[in-house]
Formats: C-alpha cells, structure tokens, sequence
C-alpha cells in the first residue's frame, strides 16, 4: 500500500479539496504557490499508459473544476499543470499537479543543460512512430 492509495482510502490525512467516483484532490504539501494540488487516480498505477481513459478523463475534468476555482479564490489569470510517469513518478503513484499562476510569481520551468535538436528530422522519428 502507497501514501496515495491511503489518501484515497481515508486511511491517511490529507488536506482533500475534491472527490469523485475515480478520483480524490487535495493540497499539495510542498505547493508552488498556495492552493496548488494533487488530483490522483483511486487505482495505484505509475504512469498514464496504465490509466484507464475513464479516469484521464475524470483527471482532466477535474482539473479544469479546479482551474475555475482559481480564478475567483485567486483572481488568478493562468495556471499551471505538470505531471511525471515511469520511474520520474514520485511515490509511485499517478498524480496531477495543478496550481494556480500569478503574475511574477517566479515560477520557471528547470530544463536539463546541453544542446538537443529541433529538427524535421526530429519530427519525423516521432511521426513515424505514431503513424506506423
Ligand atoms: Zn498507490
């Protein structure tokens, strides 16, 4: 058992803001900024490849409700999503980060050093894969 399959249990205190049939949202305890999120599937899976569709869905219409709430609670004008699979997903478990984006707020994305193509030759190597 996972600290996200306890959460969604009830068996783990957590600060829960939502739930639904597949899903259960609550705070992030190291937030990029206040209100920022974990919506996370009730089903332990590591990456969205084991995620049934039903549940991305559920995810991402959650995500929305919760992009919504941001902007009244904190007038906020952007926002921001990430999420990590495969041996990148912390705990283990599936989760979605949400938060909100303020202006200035400093929030940047870190991109590992070095050079890597851009190229057709790049976009090829993936359109051949995905129309093959
Ligand atoms: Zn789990």
């Amino acid at each position: 058992m996972c600290l996200f399959c306890d959460i969604a249990d009830h068996n783990k205190k957590a600060l829960i803001v939502d739930e639904t049939k597949n899903t259960i949202t609550f705070l992030d305890i190291n937030p990029a900024n206040e209100g920022h999120v974990l919506i996370i599937p009730k089903r332990h899976v590591d990456t969205i490849l084991d995620l049934p569709d039903e549940y991305v869905l559920e995810i991402i219409g959650v995500s929305r409700k919760i992009i919504r709430a941001y902007e009244t609670v904190y007038n906020a004008k952007g926002y921001g999503v990430m999420q990590n699979g495969g041996e990148n997903c912390e705990f283990g478990h599936f989760h979605f980060h949400v938060f909100p984006r303020l202006s200035n707020d400093g929030f940047d994305w870190i991109y590992p050093k070095g050079e890597k193509e851009v190229s057709e030759q790049v976009a090829q190597k993936l359109r051949a894969k995905l129309n093959g």
